[in-house]
């Protein structure tokens, strides 16, 4: 669980990144950036409709892929293919970055990994090929520590 202090000041850290790309965190924006970082683990799309309706705003599916597009845009959050789910990005910065995941088969956990080497790795194997990569995040299946560990022990 994430505790909403820390919540608060990533929505903080947002709202100044936008400002100094000069695109709008509209409150919806926010609202939904909260939902995804306050989630226990990736959330999909229709799972943030489903906490939107418990709220005032009444959001139909458009406006929740819309705006998971502006926050995939600004960094602010990854999409997980293998999960067809979205989660917050770990370095908050609104920037946007190639993305390993470690996705724990077990319990479902997902830890983001940012490694240079892993991307610049990529990068080099598609350009031997002559092939321009838009956009490489790569998703890693297996256990994690902490489900290693209970068998371990
Ligand atoms: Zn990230
Ligand atoms: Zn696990």
């Amino acid at each position: 669980m994430k505790d909403s202090a820390d919540v608060t000041c990533r929505l903080d850290a947002a709202a100044a990144a936008c400002q100094r790309d000069g695109v709008r965190f509209t409150e919806l924006r926010r609202h939904v950036l909260g939902l995804v970082l306050t989630a226990e683990g990736p959330v999909t799309a229709y799972g943030l409709l489903d906490r939107l309706r418990g709220t005032r705003w009444n959001a139909a599916p458009p406006t929740v892929y819309r705006t998971l597009d502006f926050l995939l845009q600004q960094g602010l959050i990854h999409r997980v293919e293998r999960l067809n789910a979205f989660i917050g990005c770990d370095e908050g910065a609104s920037h946007t970055h190639a993305a390993q995941f470690l996705i724990c088969n077990t319990c479902g956990a997902v830890d983001e990994v940012d490694n240079p080497a892993v991307a610049n790795a990529v990068g080099l194997a598609a350009a031997a090929k002559g092939f321009t990569p838009a956009h490489a995040t790569i998703e890693i299946e297996g256990t994690c520590a902490a489900c290693a560990g209970s068998v371990a022990h």
